[in-house]
């Protein structure tokens, strides 16, 4: 099989562990949990099986398509395991994954491996294992570090576990340790946000990722089906989440933000995305592949990869995974169901646009002019302060790039859906 035009080979590589001790009544991540995820009944090391036989086959159709990894075919600069808890695999199955993902697609020296982690004390791991397997960054899902806060979003840590986790992965000698947390929580004041941050600052992290809490509903969105990327919503989790939404603020939400983002950056951060600030040097080069839109590959339940033209995920469903990969005596594995599409020309370059304006390098003047509704939206946000010249001595008229304000980043999707 050759390569459509256009595409090309990933430089990036996303594994999805769809594993949690307990699911968090917000959560819109592929994730399954209780008996499947520990104890005797537990589907990890069967998916791990899967996953083996899922790697080897996209491996194969890479080197259908572009050649084995090699002088022609440059090796994968980041690996990415999220979840779900990617910290509930044993650290030498995490070790033995890189070590097959070297083989097959090549791993570039010093690439970043980033693996997602939970601070509780049954779900962090162990960090010396994980350094020692490969792993270089550490994401922990912090959310908040107040107690009260923890409680009420069904989190299983408390915040002093994750002052322990940072301290034991800094002991351990990761070199990279993020924090996500979340603002607009239901009833959560500007002084709670503050009180989060601050203790997050305390902690010496290297990269914060500051997300606004969603409450969606996938299945309204027709995400749920059989070859959708999202599993069904519990109606426990609904009923959560509508008790849940009156009690978040756009207003206050949008103080808490512009506050974290003029906190940051008195302090030296480098708010290189809208959601996500880094100390210089430990921006995630892995997520930078997916905002500048490098091709990528993923595996796993729900996973969603990118060749540069087609964007592909595979469907949600462990056991359907499951089944695929791993028939019954006498059949022959297939990759797991899922769907993929073709963005047309003009959603790909809407689509770059956006991209582009969600990150601090911002995009070219002349191809923001030059989408859809381009140039009046170009007015609209000048008149409103939502964009500014990268080059600050630069006059937008003129300037070669132009990004997002602090204003900006809050509007962006106004500006977002204006642009597609
Ligand atoms: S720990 Fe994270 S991935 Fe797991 S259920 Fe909670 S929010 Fe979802």
């Amino acid at each position: 099989m050759s390569a459509a035009p256009g595409a090309r080979p990933p430089v990036a590589l996303y594994v999805h562990v769809p594993f949690c001790l307990s699911v968090c009544p917000y959560c819109d991540f592929v994730v399954v949990a209780g008996s499947a995820a520990r104890g005797p009944a537990s589907r990890i090391a069967t998916f791990v099986e899967a996953l083996i036989v899922e790697l080897g086959l996209r491996a194969d159709a890479l080197d259908a398509r572009f050649g084995p990894p090699g002088p022609g075919r440059p090796p994968l600069e980041s690996v990415y395991f999220g979840g779900g808890t990617p910290s509930l695999l044993a650290a030498g199955t995490i070790g033995d994954l890189l070590d097959l993902v070297d083989e097959r697609f090549g791993l570039a020296p010093g690439a970043e491996v980033t693996l997602e982690a939970n601070p509780g004390t049954d779900e962090r791991g162990d960090p010396r294992a994980l350094r020692e397997a490969g792993v270089t960054r550490l994401s922990f899902g912090a959310q908040s570090l107040r107690s009260a806060e923890l409680r009420a979003l069904g989190r299983r840590h408390r915040p002093v576990d994750v002052a322990t986790a940072v301290a034991a992965a800094r002991a351990a000698g990761i070199g990279s340790i993020n924090l996500d947390l979340l603002y607009d929580l239901p009833g959560q004041s500007l002084a709670d946000w503050i009180e989060t941050l601050e203790a997050a600052l305390a902690l010496r992290p290297d990269h914060l990722s500051l997300y606004a809490l969603t409450l969606d509903d996938p299945d309204a969105e027709g995400l749920t089906g059989p070859t959708g990327d999202h599993l069904p919503v519990t109606s426990g989790a609904r009923a959560w989440r509508e008790r849940a939404r009156p009690g978040q603020d756009e207003d206050r939400a949008a103080a808490q933000y512009h506050y974290a983002a003029s906190l940051l950056a008195e302090d030296g951060w480098h708010g290189y995305e809208i959601s996500n600030w880094a100390r210089p040097g430990h921006e995630s080069r892995h997520n930078l592949a997916y905002w500048e839109r490098r091709p990528y590959e993923a595996v796993g339940p729900g996973a969603h990869a990118f060749d540069g033209v087609v964007r592909r995920w595979n469907a949600a469903r462990l056991e359907d995974y499951l089944g695929a990969l791993l028939p019954a005596p006498g059949g022959t594995p297939a990759l797991p169901p899922g769907g993929q599409e073709r963005l047309d020309p003009a959603t790909a370059a809407a689509e770059e646009l956006i991209l582009g304006l969600r990150t601090d390098r911002g995009v070219g003047r002349e191809a923001l002019l030059g989408a859809r509704s381009g140039s009046a939206t170009l007015d609209w946000a000048l008149a409103g302060g939502l964009v500014e010249p990268v080059t600050p001595s630069d006059e937008v008229a003129v300037t070669a790039r132009i990004r997002l304000t602090t204003r900006g980043r809050l509007l962006s999707n106004e500006l977002f859906s204006r642009l597609l």
